[in-house]
């Protein structure tokens, strides 16, 4: 009961709606921001896993053709040792030398150069198209070391055929273990291009190719200037070497766009691939769907803001407005003093605390005289001067915040003192009267001592013994103040003693005789 009575009273309060108002779109706000938190998480899971797949499809691809190609190459150099082959036709020759699976489509030239370097065999040709290949790097590298195996040089412009190529190449050992040649095998830098670009990766996307030592061998999309450059210093190709597999983000030294990166070496070949993601692209989608729900809750969020303040602006003015029709009810229109109402409130209390704590209590009333006789003489409107003028002299004549003056009829006031004895009581009868002498109203040509007032004084004051209550001292006072009317007026009277004086539990109240 008391906690509904609490919450109805919370619900009430202004301050709550304006605290709900404000709390309501804080938390509405919150749940938001994680949910798109989580939807971004979701953006990058995605981006993470079409990256890892792409990359292992593109490696296995690329991993492939350089094997079978390898395995073309390597048939070679063994077949070279075949028994006979010195003797065999040139068509035989070449049919003993090379492996037909390595005639397709993106291989370039396969050539076996003999040790100075010139072109002995031909894949494409009988006899084997001349040139001399002895300042190729390739060839270079095989002559100084043997036992390097396959040889994964830089890319090179076919003499050939005038294509850019990729050369892969094996060294042909004489009998004696000396320089016998190499073979050498090429594959169409097209292939890359052919490869990489049948993938989609968004507007800032991109697929790069490696060499070992940071040369790009293929980039997709492409510009003639991205082939062949070297990135050996840049942090992202560090990375890739020092790493071998992985993702992170960065910033592209090439174009200065940000993009996540998935990396891996192609098998054992000194090839680094990679799939760059831009991170805006991985965010595009997030970002608009972000946009349009931040900017609804936004204004929903400033709806609701601006709705509870103006509701609890309202239940503000409302509270004023009851609180001001309260007082109003109090208030004596006429004078701005409390009322007959609010005077019998506060008596009640003043009575119930006066027995509670054992402590007197005063009541005074003050009637002016003959007042008739000013609305007869000087007109009504006159007379309500007549009243105001009494009602400030009266204020003017307490001091304590607890006493209360009030008007409680027509040219009649109470003067309700609490913890205030008999003799205290009639000092300040006795300065009501001195106030009233000083009143004039300039206006009605009323001077000084023409308004006169007669009071009627009842006091409680503790007894021992116990008694039923406070006596009814407004009876009492009100007697008195009949018997200063009859005195003569001008003049306060005091109560008479009225049989045996109320007793509070803690004390008991009695009656001060008349003075
Ligand atoms: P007494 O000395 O015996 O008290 O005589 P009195 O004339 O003061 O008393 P009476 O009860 O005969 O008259 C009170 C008058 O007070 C009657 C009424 O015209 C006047 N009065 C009451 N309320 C108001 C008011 O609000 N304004 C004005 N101007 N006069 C009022
Ligand atoms: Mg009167
Ligand atoms: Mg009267």
């Amino acid at each position: 009961m008391i906690l509904l009575r609490h919450l109805n009273a919370c619900l009430r309060s202004a301050r709550t709606w304006i605290a709900l108002g404000v709390l309501a779109p804080v938390g509405m706000l919150a749940a938001s921001g994680l949910m798109l938190l989580d939807l971004r998480r979701d953006a990058w899971d995605r981006a993470e896993q079409t990256s890892r797949n792409l990359l292992q499809v593109l490696e296995r691809d690329i991993a492939r053709n350089v094997e079978m190609y390898d395995l073309s190459i390597r048939a070679a150099v063994e077949n070279l040792r075949a028994p006979g082959l010195g003797q065999a036709s040139a068509q035989m020759r070449q049919l003993i030398l090379f492996d037909r699976a390595a005639t397709a489509r993106d291989m370039g030239v396969m050539l076996i150069l003999d040790e100075r370097g010139d072109a002995v065999d031909d894949i494409d040709a009988v006899p084997a198209r001349k040139g001399n290949y002895a300042d190729r790097e390739y060839f270079q590298v095989h002559r100084a070391r043997a036992g390097l195996g396959l040889h994964v040089g830089t890319p090179i412009v076919s003499r050939l055929t005038g294509e850019p190529m990729l050369p892969f190449s094996r060294r042909v050992d004489k009998p004696d273990g000396s320089f016998g040649g190499v073979v050498l095998g090429s594959l169409k830098l097209s292939y890359f291009a052919h490869l990489f670009g049948e993938i989609d990766l968004g507007r800032g996307g991109a697929i790069n190719l490696y060499l070992n030592d940071g040369t790009r061998l293929m980039r997709y999309p492409s510009e003639q200037a991205d082939i062949g450059a070297n990135i050996a210093q840049a942090p992202t190709f560090r990375r890739f070497m020092r790493e071998g597999r992985g993702s992170f983000v960065a910033t592209s030294v090439r174009d200065g766009i940000e993009r996540y990166y998935t990396f891996t070496r192609i098998g054992a070949l000194p090839l680094i691939l990679n799939v760059a993601l831009s991170t805006r692209d991985v965010e595009a989608d997030w970002y608009a769907r972000a946009t349009v729900i931040g900017s609804v809750l936004l204004v929903l969020c400033g709806l609701t803001i601006a709705l509870s303040l103006l509701f609890g602006r309202e239940l503000r003015r409302r509270e004023a407005m009851r609180a001001e029709l309260a007082t109003l009810s109090r208030t004596d229109a006429l004078t701005g003093l409390p009322n007959r109402r609010c005077f019998e409130d506060r008596f009640a209390l003043a009575r119930a605390a006066a027995r509670d704590a054992g402590r007197p209590l005063a009541l005074l009333i003050v009637d002016a005289d003959h007042f008739k006789r000013y609305n007869d003489r000087y007109g009504h409107p006159v007379g309500d001067e007549v009243l105001k003028g009494l009602a400030r002299r009266l204020s003017a004549s307490v001091h304590r915040p607890e006493d209360l003056v009030s008007r409680i009829g027509g040219e009649e006031f109470a003067i309700l003192l609490p913890d205030t004895d008999e003799a205290g009581a009639l000092r300040i009868a006795d300065r009501v009267h001195a106030e009233i002498r000083a009143l004039t109203v300039a206006s009605a040509g009323i001077g000084a001592g023409a308004v006169t007032v007669s009071i009627g004084l009842a006091c409680a004051v503790p007894s021992h013994g116990r008694g039923p209550s406070v006596p009814d001292l407004y009876r009492l006072a009100d007697g008195a103040l009949y018997e200063a009317k009859a005195g003569g007026r001008n003049q306060t009277r005091c109560a008479a003693p009225q049989g045996v004086p109320a007793t509070p539990p803690r004390g008991t109240l009695q009656l001060v005789s008349a003075s």
